[in-house]
């Protein structure tokens, strides 16, 4: 934690507009660290869509809160719903995560207002949402804190890493001390041999980012926007060639999504007509090659969070089974996204017919 991981800081604050932004070893680190920093604990509640990676119930429950689940809103807009949002809030609900699903800003208006209505916490899972925007500001700033995430397959890559940006001092304050153990003076200080002693004050962690990676970081920052341009454009092309063909949908192309949100493009998710394509549609694609995933099976299908599954989640349960997560990345060649395209729509053809049969 020495000079470049301050300079990486400072260039992601500037980038997201904001006050601090503190660089942990992880997308997981910063959603535990603001959680922590948000005072949740024991006792409370922290409602989260369950259509999300298992990172953000993991990091609640760590805290001794409990993870609550709320429902997404459809096919074509795979964020939260707002109103189930609202819906799961109660007495003990200290704060909400929301996630920007693929890097498209979910509801920030509602959710906002919502959280401000219950006296509860936004804090934002933009794992996904590095570059996007809503009404011009990036997401990650609009909550109490914002958790960034730089693992190899984000649109800023680091390896291992990621980014709590807030604009609130205390919050800051907090993350840092947790990051290092709670010690009240800087790794780097004492590696200078100018502190000579130092105190605990809570129960922190080793979380820090190292020079190395905030090297790696600093560069690829630079790249962000360039890389985010290319993946709208395959993104475009995806939603051109595969929309509205042999059933098929692509997920936030909707003319009735928000104007205001500008999306990241992490994701190219597809909506197959049948949920029992899902598994032969993807073994289609394998055999030549592509690689597919599934973003995400729902956190509330899984043991260790089924007994959280008290709410029902009609369309999470529904939509999930017919997802499937498309390749999509900057340097990605025409030629691969053609593809990607063809192998797709053969695979529809040939998985059809056999499931009806
Ligand atoms: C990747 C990811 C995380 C976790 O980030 P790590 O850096 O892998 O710990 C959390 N939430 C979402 C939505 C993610 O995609």
């Amino acid at each position: 934690m020495g000079p470049i991981v301050e300079e990486f800081e400072a260039a992601f604050a500037r980038q997201c507009r904001c006050r601090h932004a503190i660089a942990v070893s992880s997308g997981t680190a910063a959603l535990h660290l603001s959680l922590l920093a948000a005072g949740c604990g024991p006792g409370a509640e922290v409602v989260l869509p369950s259509l999300n990676f298992v990172a953000a119930a993991n990091a609640i429950a760590h805290t001794g809160a409990r993870p609550i689940f709320c429902d997404i809103v459809g096919g074509t807009d795979l964020n939260l719903n707002p109103a189930d949002l609202e819906a799961a809030i109660g007495p003990k609900t200290k704060a909400v995560v929301v996630l920007h699903y693929g890097g498209f800003p979910c509801a920030l208006g509602d959710v906002l207002d919502i959280a401000r209505r219950h006296g509860v916490v936004v804090i934002e899972d933009a794992a996904h949402a590095p570059g996007a925007t809503w009404r011009g500001r990036p997401c990650g700033t609009f909550g109490l804190a914002g958790c960034f995430s730089f693992f190899s397959n984000k649109n800023l890559q680091v390896g291992e890493g990621g980014m709590v940006v807030t604009d609130d001092d205390d919050v800051a304050a907090q993350v840092r001390l947790l990051r290092s153990h709670g010690m009240t003076t800087l790794t780097w200080e004492r590696h200078g041999g100018h502190a000579h002693s130092y105190d605990v004050v809570a129960k922190g962690f080793n979380y820090r980012l190292d020079e190395v990676r905030a090297a790696i970081g600093l560069l690829q920052l630079r790249r962000l926007a360039e890389a985010n341009r290319a993946r709208a454009r395959i993104a475009a092309r995806l939603r051109e060639e595969l929309d509205g063909v042999n059933g098929l949908a692509m997920a936030f192309t909707s003319p009735d999504l928000d104007p205001d949100a500008l999306s990241a493009h992490h994701l190219a998710v597809v909506l197959l007509p049948e949920a029992g394509l899902q598994a032969p549609v993807r073994a289609f694609m394998n055999e030549r090659g592509i690689q597919t995933s599934i973003h995400y099976p729902p956190i509330h299908s899984f043991s260790e969070y089924a007994p959280e599954a008290a709410r029902g989640l009609p369309v999470t349960d529904r939509i999930s089974r017919r997802i499937v997560t498309l390749p999509l990345y900057p340097h990605m060649r025409d030629e691969e996204v053609g593809m990607v395209i063809e192998s797709l729509l053969d695979a529809v053809e040939y998985a059809r017919p056999r499931l009806q049969a």
